[in-house]
């Protein structure tokens, strides 16, 4: 007991949550998130956080899988979405890091 507990989410396999789903406001329909994370051009949905964070660590998975320059792109048409993305970011990390020194 006490230790590390092993934070295998610190190495996410961009395939890990393909088969999860959720219903897609834009489509009307259940999309898994395999689709998701591709629609743009390759990128993700610029909605990807909303409909997904309450699921898993999104955030953590977007800044692990892509570059800050990408995340702005599927994120450019609310720029203001950067802010809380980054914000989304820190709080997981927070939750994820609390072992380390
Ligand atoms: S992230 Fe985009 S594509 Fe995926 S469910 Fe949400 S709105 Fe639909």
């Amino acid at each position: 007991m006490g230790g590390h507990s092993c934070l295998d989410a610190e190495k996410m396999n961009i395939e890990a949550y393909d088969d999860l789903g959720a219903r897609c406001r834009m489509l009307g329909h259940a999309v898994p998130f395999s689709y998701c994370r591709q629609v743009a051009d390759g990128l993700p949905c610029r909605l990807v956080l909303d409909c997904w964070h309450e699921k898993f660590a999104v955030a953590q998975f977007i800044q692990e899988h892509y570059t800050a320059e990408q995340i702005e792109v599927f994120m450019s048409p609310g720029k203001a979405k950067v802010a809380s993305l980054v914000d989304l970011i820190e709080q997981a990390k927070r939750r994820a890091g609390q072992g380390s020194p």
